[in-house]
C-alpha cells in the first residue's frame, strides 16, 4: 500500500517572528525551533540572513542558526531565507546547508519590498543559487503575491509561473507561491497548478505559502491536494503576516493545518499534541493568547469522542 504523504514546511520562526516588534531572546527562539522538531516537523525555516536594519528581530541570525545546528534532531532541514550574495556569505559561515529566496509576481510588490523589479531580484539571485548549488545546499524559492498583490490587484496564474519557470531555471529545486496578503481561493489554487503543470512544472516541485488573513487557508489546501500538490507551508501558533502587505495577518497555522491532514487522512509524521506544545510556548514569549482555531478547541479523538491536547 503506498502511503499518501505531505510536506509540511514550518515557517514560525523565520516568517513568523520576523515583524514581531518586541524583542524575542536567542534562547526562546533555540527553544521553540526545538520543540517543532520535538514535534515532528522535518523542515523548519530557521531565520534569515538579511540586513539587522531591514529585519531587527532576526538580526541574531550569526549567532542561532549555529546554535540550532549544533543541537539538531537527524533529519531536519533548516533552510534560512537568503537575499544575496552577503546574506549567502554569512548563511555559509554560520553553517547552512539549506536556503530560500524570495521574490514576487508584480514588479509594484517587489519594489517595495525588496527595492527591485521582478527582473532585477532574478539577475540577484543567480549568483547565490549558483553558488548554492555548487555546494549542494537544498534551494527553495518565493513567489510571492501569486494570488494578488496589495499595489496592482488581482494577478493572473500566468505571470506566477513565469516567475516560477524562471526561477527553477536558475537553479531552485522547489518553488512556493505564496498568498502574501491572504486574498486567494481554491479556483485560484487550481489555476496555478494547471499553469504550472502546463509549463512541465513537476508537482512535486510546488509548494504552497497561504496566508488564512480571510478564512481561506484550509480552504486552498483543499484545492491543492486535490490537484495533485503535498508541500504546505504552515506557521506554527500563526504567527506573521506581511508588513509590505497592508492589512495582511495569519499565516496559516501550522496546527490548523495538522488537524486538517490528520482528518483527511494523509501521513505527514507531525504530533499535533507536539506542535500545540510549541504553539503555546511561542505564545507564551510573545505574551498574548493563542488565536488558532486548534490552539483554543484542541485536537479531537474519533475513537473517545473527546477534544485531545487542550490548553
Ligand atoms: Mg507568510
Amino acid at each position: 500500500m503506498t502511503v499518501d504523504r505531505v510536506r509540511i514546511y514550518e515557517v514560525g520562526p523565520r516568517d513568523g517572528l520576523q515583524h514581531e516588534s518586541l524583542p524575542i531572546s536567542t534562547d526562546d527562539k533555540v527553544e521553540f525551533v526545538k520543540r517543532l522538531a520535538a514535534a515532528g516537523l522535518r523542515e523548519i525555516e530557521t531565520t534569515s540572513f538579511v540586513s539587522a536594519r531591514a529585519i531587527p528581530q532576526l538580526a541574531d541570525a550569526d549567532e542561532l542558526l549555529p546554535r540550532v545546528l549544533s543541537g539538531q534532531a537527524t533529519g531536519v532541514r533548516h533552510p534560512v531565507l537568503v537575499p544575496n550574495l552577503r546574506g549567502f556569505e554569512r548563511a555559509k559561515a554560520a553553517g547552512a546547508t539549506a536556503l530560500a529566496v524570495f521574490t514576487a509576481a508584480t514588479d509594484a510588490f517587489t519594489r517595495r519590498n525588496i527595492g527591485m523589479t521582478v527582473a532585477e531580484s532574478l539577475a540577484a539571485f543567480r549568483p547565490v543559487l549558483a553558488e548554492a548549488a555548487a555546494l549542494g545546499w537544498w534551494r527553495r524559492a518565493y513567489v510571492s503575491t501569486a494570488f494578488g498583490c496589495p499595489f496592482s490587484g488581482c494577478v493572473p496564474a500566468a505571470k506566477a509561473v513565469d516567475v516560477a519557470v524562471a526561477l527553477l531555471d536558475l537553479g531552485a529545486e522547489e518553488v512556493c507561491y505564496g498568498d502574501t496578503i491572504g486574498v486567494g481561493v481554491p479556483s485560484q489554487v487550481d489555476a496555478l497548478v494547471e499553469a504550472s503543470l502546463a509549463r512541465a512544472i513537476a508537482p512535486d516541485r510546488i509548494a504552497f505559502h497561504f496566508h488564512d488573513t480571510r478564512g481561506t487557508g484550509l480552504a486552498n489546501v483543499t484545492a491543492g491536494l486535490r490537484a495533485g500538490i503535498r508541500g504546505f507551508d504552515a506557521s506554527t501558533g500563526g504567527t506573521g503576516g506581511c508588513p509590505y502587505a497592508p492589512g495582511a495577518s495569519g499565516n496559516l497555522a501550522t496546527e490548523d493545518l495538522v488537524y486538517l491532514l490528520d482528518g483527511l487522512g494523509y501521513e505527514h509524521g507531525v504530533s499535533l499534541a507536539g506542535v500545540l506544545d510549541a504553539a503555546r510556548f511561542i505564545a507564551g514569549v510573545l505574551g498574548r493568547p493563542l488565536a488558532t482555531k486548534v490552539g483554543q478547541a484542541g485536537g479531537w479523538d474519533p475513537d473517545s469522542g473527546e477534544a485531545t491536547a487542550r490548553p
